[in-house]
């Protein structure tokens, strides 16, 4: 896979990590992104996956959660909820033009890390054959003074880790779930140790347009929602040396 290093450093270089900022300009053959909320995958790497499914990569998202809780109004069904949000992931994904995606169905708050969501997943992989997984970060904890990383991002972070390895690479984990499949590179997203990036300027719009598809997240116009989403690809197109971009933490299985 080619790769562009640039000047720029991250905020917080760890020293057990590379200390160069590397921009990721290749395309995956298939790429997985497994989130735990319906809006989740767009939020975290909305542009990086309209920019792989344009340069003609298979991109397919699986939701854990059928959102369900995703409103503070104590007179919403939490039913009609969710069907309006599997609507909203249908349109979402239509915007970045992927392959397709997957609903699990569990209750918001409700995921466990238990051998059989983990079975879930490593199916998942070993049907869909990716080389490349992205998922949220589970040891990311605490954003700043005023956010700490919802309870079902880390769990769906930690079930798919284990799930890609060793699980779906080797044959003896869960062998009535698929022949085995290795995948090559996990990007974890929502990462405070982010190492490479992906320059998402021409698919920034893609993203903003995907994010307003869960209009039952999104109070008035969204154009606020534009105005944000271009700020946080801005702080980390500043990072890669680039207009907007998306940073991971990087993990590469096999060489
Ligand atoms: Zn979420």
């Amino acid at each position: 896979m080619s790769m562009t290093t640039v000047s720029s450093r991250p905020a917080r270089p760890s020293p057990a990590r590379p200390d160069v900022a590397e921009l990721f300009a290749a395309t995956p053959s298939r790429a997985l992104a497994i989130y735990a909320h319906p809006d989740d995958a767009e939020v975290s790497c909305g542009g990086t996956m309209a920019r792989w499914s344009a340069a003609g990569a298979e991109v397919h998202v699986v939701v854990c959660t059928r959102g369900d809780k995703g409103s503070s109004d104590p007179g919403i069904d939490p039913a009609e909820l969710a069907d309006r949000r599997a609507g909203e992931v249908a349109a979402a994904g239509q915007a970045l033009g992927l392959a397709g995606h997957c609903l699990l169905g569990y209750d918001d708050g409700a995921l466990e890390d238990t051998a059989a969501f983990r079975q879930q997943l490593v199916g998942l992989v070993r049907s869909l054959r990716p080389d490349t997984v992205v998922c949220p970060d589970p040891t990311a904890m605490f954003f700043g003074q005023h956010y700490f990383n919802h309870r079902d991002h880390r769990i769906v972070g930690t079930a798919v880790l284990d799930a890609v390895a060793p699980a779906a690479g080797n044959p003896h984990y869960f062998p009535e779930a698929g022949p085995a499949h290795q995948v090559a590179s996990v990007f974890l997203s929502g990462t405070l140790d982010a190492d490479v990036w992906v320059d998402v300027s021409d698919h920034i719009d893609a993203k903003a347009e995907a994010l307003a598809c869960h209009s039952s997240q999104i109070g008035g116009t969204g154009e606020w929602l534009r105005s944000a989403v271009r700020q946080r690809a801005e702080d980390a197109g500043r990072m890669a040396g680039v207009r907007y971009a998306e940073g991971f933490r990087r993990l590469l299985l096999q060489a």
